[in-house]
Parts: structure tokens; sequence; C-alpha cells
């Protein structure tokens, strides 16, 4: 049993092999805090999160980092343009992804630093780059000489000798190259700055991902990940820097890159109007379709959402959480059979899957056969069959990420109420007020199903 994983730099599937044993360190691109995260955010950090979750299962202690890029052009220009600092607009963003990522049932990572944290160990970083030789400061700014760095263009597949005469990637006319990049940008008016050691400024893009991975993570990680557009510019110039500045190799064991998203076949952008922030979609359907959705596409393709899509993905869901219910009702009944079930063929089945190259549409598959399997004889199961059918849901159900439904105690309370006025009501034949009451409580994602041991209540999502 061995983990196989998609490796950009490669373009291969390789055997994971950790750095040190047993022991993860995951670092994911995160948000420029000037906006609400969209859909397409949403799918890397669902499929980032699902990938931490099947690497712990497997017995992997992982730490993962997503960074917080609080600096850049574009909250300098939100900033300027409401007047506030660009701190306020970074923190308002942050404190939103992270309301993000919760309503998404996206685990919090271990360590999410912004960027103006480390400008301090940033110094120390771009001034061995320089004394190394494989960065200078010139008029603007400190700049990397890609043409220093040999391997360039060796995740991205970019000749390097194109970059160096052809495309310009940051227009300056101090630049060696034209695929140069700023290490450092000298101050402009109306800008935030810090006082480095070779002129008042801020940051570049990339050398917060370099600088964060090596001072918490080392100097070699095993997982990095981003969205596909990232792998250009943005992860060719990480390598560079991080593998000039460690001196090892390589700084990265697996690149892992999800495709982009699109609307209706249509690329999500603002300008086209259909761009979807994560608390609209949410409106669309709850975090658990959502999920559900994500989870049925291959990661590293192009997804295509459509509202069918979307509507589909809810409604395939809910069959999940019913017979998680189901199950959770039979053994609570105690009213179960004697058929034995063994629910091992269909986790394997779903390990496999995983286990190759995260190919979650192939676990969500083996899952819903699972359910296909018990969900007519829940009640004709041994009540051993029937625990461990539901721990193993309930596992699958957890690894892709799909959240709970718990109702609080008092939430509880005032279902059984209602369920309870609702038979009152049948057996006074007042039948209009109690299918008000099951339509209502539909409603709201509250399923009411009577049977031989009374009516039961289910949370769907
Ligand atoms: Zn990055």
């Amino acid at each position: 049993m061995s983990i196989s994983v998609y490796n950009t730099l490669s373009r291969q599937k390789e055997e994971f092999k950790t750095i040190e044993p047993k022991k993860v360190k995951m670092y994911v691109c995160g948000p420029t805090t000037y906006d609400h995260s969209h859909i397409g955010h949403m799918r890397t950090f669902a499929f980032f999160d699902v990938v931490r979750r099947w690497l712990e299962y497997r017995g992997y202690d992982v730490t993962m980092l997503i960074n917080i890029t609080d600096i850049d052009d574009k909250t300098i220009r939100r900033a300027n343009e409401e007047g506030v600092s660009f701190a306020e607009i970074a923190d308002r963003y942050m404190f939103d992804f992270i309301k993000a990522l919760q309503s998404y049932n996206i685990r919090l990572p271990n360590i999410m630093p912004k960027a103006t944290s480390v400008i301090a160990d940033m110094y120390y970083v771009i001034q061995t780059l320089i004394d190394k030789g494989y960065a200078y400061v010139a008029e603007d700014g400190v700049y990397f000489d890609v043409a220093k760095f040999e391997d360039y263009g060796k995740l991205s597949g970019q000749k390097r000798e194109f970059l160096l005469t052809g495309v310009r990637i940051e227009p300056s006319p101090y630049k060696r190259n034209a695929g140069d990049f700023a290490l450092w940008k000298r101050r402009k008016e109306g800008e935030p700055f810090w006082h480095a050691p070779w002129m008042d400024g801020r940051p570049g893009w990339h050398i917060e991902c370099s600088t964060m991975i090596w001072k918490y993570l080392g100097d070699q990680i095993d997982i990095h990940g981003g969205g596909t557009d990232l792998i250009f510019p943005h992860h060719e110039n990480e390598i560079a820097q991080s593998e000039a500045f460690t001196g090892k190799k390589p700084f990265v064991r697996y690149w892992m890159h999800v495709g982009m998203l699109k609307i209706n076949g249509e690329k999500m952008s603002k300008s086209l109007g259909n761009f979807i922030r994560w608390f609209e979609a949410l409106e669309m359907a709850p975090a658990a379709a959502w999920r559900f959705y994500y989870a049925t596409n291959a990661y590293r393709q192009p997804m295509n959402i459509t509202e069918e899509g979307i509507k589909q993905a809810h409604e395939t869901v809910k069959r999940v959480y019913r017979a998680e219910q189901a199950l959770r009702y039979a053994i609570e009944d105690n009213e179960l059979g004697d058929n034995d079930f063994d629910p091992r063929p269909y986790l394997e089945r779903f390990g496999e899957r995983m286990d190759d190259d995260f190919d979650t549409p192939g676990a969500v598959a083996a899952m819903m056969d699972f359910i296909n399997a018990f969900q007519g004889k829940i009640y004709k199961l041994s009540p051993e069959s029937a625990r461990t059918t539901l721990e193993t849901l309930r596992k699958m159900m957890y690894i892709l990420g799909l959240p709970e439904t718990g109702v609080d105690g008092r939430t509880k309370a005032a279902i059984d109420e209602l369920v309870a006025l609702r038979g009152e009501m049948r057996q006074e034949k007042r039948y209009n007020v109690a299918d008000r009451i099951r339509e209502r409580l539909t409603e709201v994602g509250i399923e009411l199903h009577d049977g031989k041991n009374g009516t039961r209540w289910f949370v769907v999502p």
C-alpha cells in the first residue's frame, strides 16, 4: 500500500516518500487579502484539505501552512481607494478568508503567517541571494537574476533563453534580463514601506513564500500546492529563490496543482460578471454540496461549474446523509437482523482510489456503491455489521470533508416537539396543519420519514 502523487515537476505520478518518516510538510499558497475569495479558491483549499485528511488517515503527521499575502499592489490600491491602511484591508479579508474556510468545512492550517510578519527574515534571504551572486541591487529594487540560476524553467517548461530576451513579466528598465523578478521594490509615493538595508520599500510577492517555507518548515518540504495559474512565474520563481538560497535541491518533493474553474464553459472573471464569491455560492447550495461537487471532479482537470451540476451534487449528497442517519436510527432502535455485511471491500476500494493521486471521483464512486449495497437492508443487518458500516461511512464522509450536520440540544428539542405536534394533528385528522409542518421542516433541511417506529427526522444539507 503506497500512495502515488502526480508531480508537476516530473510530469508523472511518483511514489510518495516523505523527507522524514511519517511526517509531511505541506505548503499551499494562500490568498492575497484584498477581496473575498471565490469558488475557484475554495476548490483549491478544499482539495488540499482532503489531501491532508487522507495523509493523516494513512498515519502521517501533517504540518500545513497557508500564507496570507497582505502586502501587494492590490491591497494597497484598495486601501488608497477607501482611505484606510493596507493592514486594515488585509485583516478584513484575512478574517473573511478564515470564515470562508470554516464555512466550507476546510480545516484551518497549523500556521497561517502574513507576508509582513516575515520581513526581517526576508532581509536575510535576500541578502544571502545577493552575497551568493543570484540577486542584484538596481535603481528601483532588488532583483533575482534568472540567468544565474541554471535550472530556471524546470517546473513550467519555460525556456530560460526565451525569458531572458522575450517576455516582459514585470517591466523595468533596470533589469538585467526580462525574466528577472523583484525581491524587493523601492518605496513609491503613497505606499507603505519598510527600512530595508538596500532601500526603503516593500517585498515582491514570490519571496514571501520562499521565506516562510524556510522559516517555518525548513530547507525542503514534501508538498507544495496551489492552482495551476501559479506554476509560472510564481512557483518557478520560488524554486529559483529557495534552491539558490539553501543550495539544496529539490526544494519541494511534490508539486501539486489544482485545475482552474469555469462557469458554464467560460473563464470566471469579474469583467464577465460570472464571478462567484464564496458566500454567494453558499446561497446556491450548502457547503456539503460544494465539497461533494468538487470531489466528483478530478483535481488536476479544469472544472466546469453549472447550475445543473451543483443541483445534482446537492441531491446526491443528501443520500449520503440520509444513509448515515438511517444507520444511526437502526442502531439506536436496536431493531436489527442477523445479516452479515462486510464494509471492508468498499473502504479498500475507496482507499485505493485515494492512494492513486487522490482520485476523489473514484473514491466518491466507491462510497456511493457502498451506500447502494446496504441501503435497502439496513434493518436486516446484524448489530455488528450495522456498527462497522456506520463507522466506515463516517470515515469516508470525514475524508471527503463533508461537514457534520449535528443539531444542538435546543434545536433537537424544538424539532422533536414539532414532529410530535404533527403526529397529534394527524390523529385529529387536521392534515393541512400536519402537512404544513412537514413541508416547512423539509424546506429547512429536516426530512420526516414515517415508519414502524414512528416518525424519524433526518437532517440533510
Ligand atoms: Zn506562493
